[in-house]
C-alpha cells in the first residue's frame, strides 16, 4: 500500500508557508498503514502539477493533493486536473447552495469567483467541505486514487478526517505500522549509535530504528510493520525492554514526552516543589517548566539573576565567591541554587551560570561553558558542560542539561 503526497502552492516553494499539510497527512497515512513513498511540492504551474501527477501515477495506490483550489486566478489545480483526467468543469448545484448559505451566514456578498468554486470536474466524486468553500475531489484512474483538497490546513484536515481516511481505511485492508518513541538525553547521536550497535543488529527484519536529535534530546523511533497488530505490538515492546536494559541511564521518557513533562510528573507524585535561579538561561528553564499544564502544583518561581548584583543582593551569593571564582563557576552556581531554595522555600532549586556567547569567552572559560547546580535538602550537586558558540542553541542546551540534572536528583532521592 503506497501513497504519495503532492502539495501545490508558490508560497511553499519560496518559504512563505511551511508545508505542514504534508507532515500531517504523512502521519495519518502512516497510521493507516500506508508507505508514504514521496512528497512533492510544486508551484501553481500547469506543467509542474502534471509532472508531479506523472511522478506518482502507476507507482502508488493513493495520491493526496492539497492547494491551488482558491477562487482566484493564481489557483489552477482544478483546471489542471480536468486536463489530466480528460474531463471538464460542470456546475454542481448542491455545492453552489452550500457556498451561498455559507456566504449569507458570514454576511458576505456572493460573486462570480465564489460561484466558480462550485464548478467541479465532471468525472470526479465531490467531497463536500463543511469547513470552507472549496470542495474536495476524488478521482480514480488506472488503479490509483487521486484526492484533491484545499490547502487551508483546517479544511484539509476536515475532509481527511470525515471522508478520506474512513474510506481509505475501508478500501485498503491495512497493513499495520506501529511507531514507538523512546526519549533519551545525555549523549550525542554518534555515541548513542555506537552504544546501540548490538541492539540494532539484533532488531527483527520488520522493525527499523531511527535517531531524531533536537537540542540534546535524541528521540529513538522504532517502526514496526506487520499484518497482525497484537503480535507486532508485542515484538515492539520486547525491543523497548531491550533498550531499557541497554541504556537505562539515558532514557527519560516515551513518545513525545519532554524533560519538563517528566519532571512535572515526578514532582507531583513525590509532592515536591522546585524554583530556579537563572543567569545565562535568562528564564528559559522557568519557561519550559511553566509550559506544562498544571505546573503551579510544583513550580514556585524564579530569580533571573543576570547581573552579579542580583546574585548577591537577592540570592545571597557572597561577593568574595564571585570575586574569587568568577560569576561563571561551580561555587556561584551552587550558591545561586541554595539562595533560591531558601528565598522561594522549595524542595529543589536550580542555579545556572554560564557564557551563552557569542562574546564573553576567555581562555579558561570558553563560550558555551555552563555550571548547573541543583540544591535539595540533602545536598547541592553541580555539573559543568561545554557546548558550542550559538547563543540561542546554548541557552536551550543549558536549560535541558539543567532539567536533566534535576530529574536525576529527584529520582535518586
Ligand atoms: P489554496 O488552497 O492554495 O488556496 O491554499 C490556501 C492557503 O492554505 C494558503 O495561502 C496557505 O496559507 C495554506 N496552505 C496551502 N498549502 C499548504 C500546505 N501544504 N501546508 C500548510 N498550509 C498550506
Ligand atoms: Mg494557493
Amino acid at each position: 500500500m503506497k501513497a504519495a503526497i503532492i502539495t501545490i502552492g508558490d508560497e511553499l516553494l519560496i518559504g512563505q508557508t511551511v508545508d505542514t499539510n504534508s507532515a500531517w497527512m504523512g502521519a495519518e497515512l502512516s497510521k493507516s498503514g500506508f508507505d508514504v513513498y514521496r512528497i512533492i511540492s510544486v508551484h501553481d504551474r500547469r506543467e509542474d502539477i502534471i509532472y508531479a501527477l506523472n511522478e506518482a501515477a502507476g507507482k502508488t495506490d493513493v495520491v493526496l493533493i492539497t492547494g491551488g483550489l482558491g477562487p482566484t486566478s493564481d489557483d489552477i489545480t482544478k483546471q489542471t486536473l480536468c486536463e489530466y483526467f480528460n474531463t471538464h468543469l460542470v456546475m454542481n448545484n448542491e455545492i453552489l447552495s452550500m457556498i451561498e448559505e455559507m456566504m449569507i451566514h458570514r454576511n458576505f456578498p456572493m460573486n462570480n469567483k465564489n460561484r466558480s468554486q462550485a464548478e467541479v470536474p465532471e468525472s470526479c466524486r465531490v467531497l463536500k467541505n463543511a469547513a470552507g468553500t472549496a470542495p474536495g475531489m476524488w478521482f480514480e484512474k488506472d488503479g490509483t486514487i487521486y484526492i484533491s483538497m484545499p490547502g487551508v490546513p483546517h479544511e484539509m484536515k476536515y475532509l481527511m478526517t470525515e471522508l478520506v481516511l474512513p474510506e481509505l481505511n475501508k478500501r485498503f485492508t491495512s497493513q499495520t505500522i506501529i511507531h514507538k518513541n523512546i526519549m533519551t538525553y545525555g549523549t550525542f547521536e554518534a555515541k548513542l549509535a555506537e552504544i546501540l550497535t548490538t541492539f540494532e543488529t539484533g532488531l527483527p527484519e520488520n522493525i527499523k530504528l531511527a535517531y531524531l536529535p533536537a537540542s540534546g534530546v535524541i528521540k529513538l523511533r522504532l517502526t514496526g510493520t506487520g499484518s497482525d497488530y497484537n503480535s507486532l505490538s508485542n515484538l515492539i515492546n520486547e525491543q523497548v525492554d531491550k533498550l531499557y536494559e541497554t541504556i537505562p541511564e539515558l532514557i527519560y521518557g516515551e513518545d513525545e514526552e519532554s524533560l519538563e513533562m517528566v519532571i512535572g510528573k515526578l514532582l507531583k507524585s513525590t509532592k515536591k516543589t522546585v524554583s530556579t535561579a537563572e543567569s545565562c538561561t535568562g528564564g528559559e528553564i522557568a519557561h519550559l517548566l511553566t509550559s506544562v499544564a498544571g505546573s503551579s502544583a510544583y513550580y514556585k518561581g524564579s530569580v533571573i539573576a543576570y547581573a552579579n548584583s542580583v546574585k548577591t543582593q537577592l540570592l545571597g551569593v557572597q561577593d568574595y565567591i564571585i570575586t574569587k571564582h568568577g560569576a561563571v563557576s561551580e561555587n556561584t552556581a551552587k550558591e545561586m541554587a541554595v539562595g533560591a531554595r531558601g528565598l522561594l522555600k522549595t524542595d529543589y532549586a536550580i542555579g545556572t551560570s554560564g557564557i551563552a556567547g557569542p562574546d564573553g569567552g576567555t581562555e579558561v572559560k570558553s563560550v558555551g561553558t555552563v555550571w548547573i547546580a541543583v540544591a535539595s535538602e540533602r545536598e547541592v550537586i553541580c555539573e559543568k558542560h561545554v557546548f558550542g558558540n550559538d547563543r540561542i542553541t546554548n541557552i536551550k542546551r543549558f536549560s535541558l542539561a539543567a532539567l536533566n540534572l534535576l530529574r536525576k536528583q529527584i529520582i535518586n532521592h
